[in-house]
């Protein structure tokens, strides 16, 4: 059924008896001609465009929990594209339009607000970086505005502004920037990807990879043998995991980084901001709850959950820049698996064995990035060419030395 007012109100006077799942649960079929590894934001995006652009036969995407479990129902929903590097830029500025486009295109409500994303600045060094970066996106074609600290404080008043440990200087606003309903955005491109003719199999876990003479045939499951023309790996945290399968190691690590939501309150924070001396950003989500966040938890790990030293630097930070949180009670915190790249910025890639694609590397940032992920995966899997806007994203860029390093840092996961 198609969402729309009329079946709103059909439903509203029928008891809400005439809504159909929002997907199918097939068996799986003994081949595929694509079979995509990770029922993620990524995984099912590229799915729906796979389906929606290529003509590529019959997709499946597997998914060893259930749609939404991983990162992408466990994000802190903050959508921008404000990079600075020639490799990023025009990638994630593609998949912010996608964003802007992407309710009609999928029919669903994903509650795409683009409220704005503002980085504060605390030292004259960092407002200069923010100049360099703000100028580069504008020469991008991006939206960027260098705010004073005048302007900052008319935009979000209640920061600590008089008497701060680390004092606000300015910050870069992004006003295309924002949130996006995390699950939303899973369930929506389910369904849409399904209404395409995509099977979405639920609970069956890819154990191994079959490669015959260097090409890949195919994926061992818990629910058996399943022969693929070409298999797509979308794991996110998983990566390494999946890669090994094909006996490859990736310039990968997997950390866990948590979120926190604080106890509903009234509307006090209308954009999303980050601390620019410390990790820290929040936002409010339409319950009222701060969704917030900090740094990574500093060692590897495949648990969703993570540990009380970062609650601990996540709080003094927000007390830091916003004291008045001290009075707020939180609410629930967890944590999700990233998959982080040694210089922060992701690879979508064919991997050396023939008919195998790589999607991975993500770090804090993969949710942003989803619907410019799928459309660039799906043209990379279906032309074996990459898409002009991720044509760096390649994992040959370790060997050469052509990273995408945005912040300069090197190989440390958690300085990226
Ligand atoms: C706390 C937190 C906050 C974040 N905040 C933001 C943010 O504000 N903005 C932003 O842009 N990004 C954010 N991120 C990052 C973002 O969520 C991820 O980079 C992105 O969701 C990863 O892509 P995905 O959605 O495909 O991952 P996932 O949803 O994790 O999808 C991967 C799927 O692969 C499945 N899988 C793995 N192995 C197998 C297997 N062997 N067989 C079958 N299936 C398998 C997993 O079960 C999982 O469902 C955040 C992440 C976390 C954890």
């Amino acid at each position: 059924m198609r969402y729309s007012l009329a079946s709103v109100l059909l439903n509203a006077v029928s008891g809400q008896s005439r809504w159909s799942p929002a997907w199918r649960s097939p068996e799986p079929a003994a081949h595929y001609d694509v079979v995509i590894v990770g029922g993620g934001g990524h995984g099912l995006a590229t799915a729906h465009y796979l389906a929606k652009h290529h003509n590529v036969g019959r997709i499946a995407v597997l998914e060893k929990g259930y749609v939404g479990s991983g990162n992408v129902g466990r994000n802190t929903t903050i959508i921008r594209s404000n990079y600075l590097l020639p490799g990023n830029t025009a990638f994630y500025e593609l998949s912010l339009k996608l964003w802007e486009g992407l309710e009609q295109d999928i029919n669903f409500n994903a509650m795409v607000s683009q409220r704005g994303v503002l980085n504060l600045c605390h030292t004259d060094g960092q407002r200069d970086a923010y100049v360099r970066r703000g100028n580069a996106m504008r020469l991008n074609g991006v939206d960027a505005e260098l705010l004073d600290a005048d302007q900052v404080r008319a935009f979000v008043p209640f920061f600590n502004f008089d008497n701060a440990r680390f004092p606000i200087k300015g910050g870069l606003l992004q006003k295309r920037g924002g949130t996006v309903r995390h699950d939303a955005v899973a369930w929506g491109y389910a369904r849409a990807a399904d209404r395409r003719g995509v099977d979405i199999i639920q609970h069956c876990e890819v154990t191994g990879l079959r490669i015959d003479k260097g090409v890949v045939t195919g994926v061992e499951t818990t629910k058996g043998f399943i022969g693929a023309g070409k298999v797509a790996l979308a794991g996110a945290g998983h990566s390494s995991r999946l890669a090994a399968m094909a006996g490859m190691r990736l310039p990968i690590e997997s950390h866990v980084l948590q979120a926190f939501v604080s106890e509903a309150l009234k509307p006090m924070i209308d954009t999303v901001v980050t601390f620019g001396a410390g990790h820290f950003y929040v936002s409010q989500s339409d319950k009222g709850g701060l969704v917030f966040g900090g740094d990574i938890d500093g060692y590897n790990s495949y648990a969703q959950r993570g540990n009380l030293p970062v609650v601990e630097d996540v709080m003094e930070s927000a007390m830091a820049l916003w004291p008045a949180l001290g009075r707020v009670r939180l609410l629930r915190s967890w944590g999700g698996v990233m998959d982080m790249s040694m210089d922060g910025s992701p690879i979508i890639d064919k991997m050396p064995v023939d008919n195998l694609y790589l999607n991975a590397g993500w770090c804090y940032g993969g949710f942003k990035a989803t619907p410019g992920s799928g459309f660039c995966f799906a043209h990379l899997i279906a032309t074996d060419q990459p898409h002009a806007v991720a044509d760096r994203l390649r994992l040959d860029r370790f060997a050469h030395g052509a990273l995408i390093d945005e912040k300069g840092v090197g190989a440390q996961p958690n300085l990226h």
